[in-house]
């Protein structure tokens, strides 16, 4: 029979779950408090420059793939891909950087120029790296999360070994340069951890760095949100923004309603893309599965600083992304997972995506995006800000070599408070719970809940975790957990 689905959120997760249930001919509502879609992937337009709010790396395209396959689509029909050459580059001090080529053999070149044999320690790295994308990919992460025999297979008994070691010391083996350390420990930071605290099976992440490569949806990542939105409407979905959640009414243990900006709706099905924590509090207290305690306990990816820049000029020395690793890691790492701090001197990430795509930027004009992990949770005012800010750029000043500040004509900023107020994200994380040892799969919040019949989560903090692909293989998850629910 068909039913009707309240989803919250118009996220990654959301929308592909919207999709897979629409498809299956139950009518969906996405409900979302802003007044865009697309969560934490939005994009910010003005003066004809365009920014994409959140995600700026596209990764691992057979996962875009297989989403729109599965409604015989493929990325294409939405939106035009190029695959960035160079892929990204890294600077660790004035003037020397690396450059990731987008070609493999010369990524090997690279390393055996920096570390004699450092190419033959990589190539075995990506083997067992690729081995471990095809078993994750293939075999674990579209699985629900209910149990950890989900993990055992053939496959993954003759990997077990590499739950318990982590990146670091799997990177450290055999590689001695500092910077190709810094290179190879890059990728796991997306997961939202620490190399020391992440298990080396993530190397799948290497994999996808180098033997996937970095790829450039023109017009920028929203144009993902965009060819998702048209697919769901497509679908038949309906959309709602400016619909912000208040409640959900539990009646006997199972949804009842739900309350939008003070109006309650009866339904019988809800699946909540917004951050689990939030979802939460939007019950009352007895029908909570996990207290304040445990979120308390729970290692969070980083939240952000970001600022989008408009310039007057195109830049000199960049590439479209580019990673200023000319600090200490492990300092700046302590004050994102140790002690909650403001780092002294942040490493920092930047777009530069007009680089590419002309697209984002009037002509001879750059579009920049800087983004510097912090510590969700942390003071945030624009003096701090400000103060960033400034340090970021005087450094990008000297290290790149130019004149960059009077070259700017606007810029926006968004910190942990804008996290919390425009996301509902608990302490303000950027994206979601890192993925520990134990925080991977079973381990993760519930996709189904324990307690609410008929109430679901999908997104970052639920399984498999955080990142575009996860969040459209997520929607997946859970849509075919209440699609199975509703044939029981
Ligand atoms: C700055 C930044 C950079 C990133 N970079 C990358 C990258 O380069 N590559 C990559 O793959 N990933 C990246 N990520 C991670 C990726 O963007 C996220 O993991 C993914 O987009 C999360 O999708 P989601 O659907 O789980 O959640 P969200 O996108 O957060 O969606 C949740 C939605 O729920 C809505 N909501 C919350 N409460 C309510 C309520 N009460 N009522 C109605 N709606 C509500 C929110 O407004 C939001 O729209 C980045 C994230 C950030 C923030």
């Amino acid at each position: 029979m068909n039913k009707t689905i309240y989803i919250i959120g118009s996220g990654f997760a959301s929308l592909s779950a919207s999709c897979y249930l629409a498809q299956a001919g139950h009518k969906v509502v996405v409900l979302e408090k802003n007044p865009t879609l697309g969560g934490r992937a939005r994009q910010l337009k003005k003066e004809g420059f365009i920014f994409d709010i959140g995600p700026t790396w596209y990764w691992m395209p057979d996962v875009f793939e297989r989403f729109f396959s599965d409604f015989n689509k493929t990325p294409l029909d939405y939106y035009h891909l190029d695959k960035l050459n160079p892929a990204y580059e890294v600077y660790f001090s004035k003037e020397e950087s690396k450059t990731i080529s987008g070609n493999l053999d010369e990524i090997y070149e690279m390393f055996e120029e920096e570390e004699p044999r450092s190419s033959l320690h990589l190539k075995k790295f990506l083997e067992s790296a690729q081995k471990n994308y095809e078993t994750a990919i293939k075999e674990l992460v579209y699985r629900p999360g209910v149990s950890p025999i989900e993990l055992i297979t053939p496959k993954t008994i003759i990997r077990a070994n590499q739950f318990l070691s982590t990146i670091r010391k799997q990177v450290r083996k055999n590689i001695k340069s500092e910077k190709l350390i810094k290179i190879l420990e890059f990728p796991v930071l997306f997961l939202g951890a620490k190399p020391s605290n992440t298990p080396a099976f993530y190397n799948f992440m290497n994999y996808a760095d180098f033997g996937l490569g970095t790829w450039h949806p023109k017009g920028g990542m929203y144009k993902v949100i965009e060819g998702t939105v048209t697919l769901a409407k497509s679908l038949g979905v309906e959309f709602h923004t400016n619909a912000n959640v208040e409640q959900i009414t539990v009646e006997n243990s199972k949804v009842k309603g739900i309350t939008v900006n003070g109006i309650f709706t009866e339904t019988e099905i809800v699946l909540s893309g917004a951050d689990y924590h939030h979802t939460e509090t939007l019950l009352p207290k007895e029908h909570r599965q996990y207290s304040e305690n445990y979120w308390e306990k729970k290692t969070f990816a980083p939240s952000a600083l970001l600022f989008y820049v408009a310039l007057n000029k195109p830049l000199q020395n960049v590439s479209h992304h580019t990673l200023f690793f000319d600090c200490d890691f492990e300092k700046h790492a302590e004050t994102i997972y140790d002690n909650p701090s403001w780092p002294d001197e942040p490493l920092f990430y930047a777009s530069f995506p007009s680089k590419t795509d002309s697209s984002l930027a009037p002509k001879n004009k750059e579009a920049a995006t800087f983004l510097i992990p912090l510590a969700p949770g942390i003071k945030d005012t624009m003096e701090i800000r400000e103060l960033y800010f400034n340090k970021i750029i005087d450094r990008l000043e000297k290290v790149t070599n130019q004149e960059i500040k009077s070259n700017i004509l606007f810029k926006e900023s968004f910190c942990v408070n804008d996290f919390i107020k425009q996301y509902n994200s608990y302490k303000g994380n950027a994206y979601g719970l890192a993925n520990t040892l134990l925080q991977t799969a079973f381990l993760r919040p519930k996709i189904k809940s324990k307690k609410v019949k008929n109430l679901f989560f999908t997104g970052q903090l639920t399984v498999p975790g955080p990142g575009v692909p996860p969040a459209l293989i997520s929607g997946k998850i859970a849509a075919n957990l209440i699609l199975k629910n509703m044939q029981s």
